[in-house]
């Protein structure tokens, strides 16, 4: 056991030090990168941590301040849409394609039949 005789120190100093309990993730949004939107007012400001269901398998996963912004602003996702599916299946998705990622787009002109 460590000394105990004394308030340790983080008692005495504990409130400017660190916050109680753990501090979400909040990162600001540039929003200047997102996907052109139209007259819609709630352009997401900052990128908070978020749960949601997977559709597929039903768990419970986060989706990130940093994949959001990443979505939003890197991969230009719909500023309306959100993860609907966790790690995994994303993953067997992609195997499911036969390891083709980024060429649905290109790909997409027979689809007419
Ligand atoms: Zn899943």
């Amino acid at each position: 056991m460590k000394r105990r005789r004394r308030l340790p120190r983080y008692l005495r100093e504990s409130t400017a030090a660190e916050p109680p309990g753990p501090v979400p993730v909040r990162i600001p949004a540039d929003t200047s990168q997102q996907a052109p939107h139209t007259s819609w007012g709630g352009v997401p400001l900052h990128y908070e941590d978020k749960e949601f269901i997977c559709v597929d398998c039903g768990k419970t996963e986060i989706w990130t301040a940093q994949q959001q912004k990443w979505w939003y602003e890197t991969a230009k996702g719909y500023i309306l849409s959100t993860a609907i599916r966790c790690n995994d299946c994303r993953q067997k998705l992609r195997d499911s394609h036969g390891g083709t990622p980024r060429r649905s787009h290109q790909e997409r002109r027979d689809s007419g039949r």
